[in-house]
């Protein structure tokens, strides 16, 4: 069987940078219509040179603004999407952000903000998902699956982050909402999984890699010994979403280079 998204559709959230980006390019080279997601004008630009990438690569999709956090925003997106390219096949929850602050500084606008974003952005884009799967049925000339959600967690899915108690919150509570719905919605056929990065190169973590300094501390977490790109996530969401792993379901995949075997604890313990 051929890793293949031919005949999908696609919409991927946050896509104008980071991760986002490379899965929309992993999806789009594997032959899904993409969506890319941005959520205000200023991001536009990089949407468009997302899909501009995409084209150049004879790949197709649309750049498309909406806030996940707002649930009319979200709602029409997905109206939207079904009326340009008649369903949804595959959504990858990706949108997050991070207002980090020690626990007793940390604001509730700040709190707020993080979960709005990274928890209540993916009920609100999975909900509409799972209405459009099941308003389509199964389509076996796309997938022998009914819909295929992804969301993006986190390794702060099960790794405590001081300081970052938003941020760690919205990524344990993604994993719940991923194996309810897994579990709610087995029976017609929907695939629900997460993926679960380690340091990923991207902006939001930009502190952590951007001096040799930074690096070099953040590589002693890694086993592996390199910072994890876009285009690795991109490769196991492809994965994911494709017929071969339909056997997949209700489950988290940590794609770290070993951070999770908490390296602290080579040396001793
Ligand atoms: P990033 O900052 O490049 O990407 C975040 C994306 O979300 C941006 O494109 C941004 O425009 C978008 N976004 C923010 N608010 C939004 C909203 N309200 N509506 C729609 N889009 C919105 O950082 P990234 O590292 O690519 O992060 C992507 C996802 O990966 C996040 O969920 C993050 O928590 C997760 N993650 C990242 C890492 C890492 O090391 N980079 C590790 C684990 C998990």
């Amino acid at each position: 069987m051929e890793v293949s998204l031919k005949n999908q559709v696609a919409v991927v959230t946050g896509s104008s940078s980071g991760i986002g980006a490379g899965i929309a390019k992993s999806m789009a080279s594997s032959g899904a219509t993409v969506i890319v997601n941005y959520p205000f004008e200023g991001a536009l630009e990089q949407a468009n040179s997302v899909l501009k990438e995409i084209t150049d690569s004879g790949g197709n999709g649309m750049v498309y603004q909406c806030d996940v956090s707002k649930e009319d925003q979200v709602v029409k997106m997905f109206q939207d999407v079904v009326a340009r390219f008649g369903t949804v096949d595959i959504l990858v929850n990706n949108a997050g952000v991070q207002k980090d602050a020690p626990f007793t500084e940390m604001t509730l606008d700040q709190w707020n903000t993080v979960i709005g974003i990274n928890l209540t952005g993916q009920f609100l884009c999975a909900r509409e998902a799972v209405k459009e799967f099941l308003r389509r049925g199964i389509d076996t000339s796309r997938s022998i699956a009914c819909g295929k959600i992804i969301h993006i967690s986190s390794v702060h899915e099960i790794v405590p982050w001081a300081g970052h108690a938003n941020y760690a919150s919205s990524k344990g509570a993604i994993r719940m909402l991923m194996q309810t719905l897994a579990q709610e919605f087995g029976g017609d056929k929907i695939r629900v999984n997460s993926i679960c990065p380690g340091a990923i190169q991207t902006p939001i973590n930009k502190n952590a890699w951007e001096t040799p300094e930074a690096l070099a501390d953040l590589l002693k977490l890694i086993p592996y010994n390199r910072i994890g790109q876009p285009e690795d996530i991109g490769n196991l969401a492809v994965f994911l979403a494709s017929d071969m792993a339909d056997y997949i379901t209700g489950t988290s995949v940590f794609i770290d280079g070993g951070m999770t075997t908490f390296e602290s604890f080579s040396t001793g313990g």
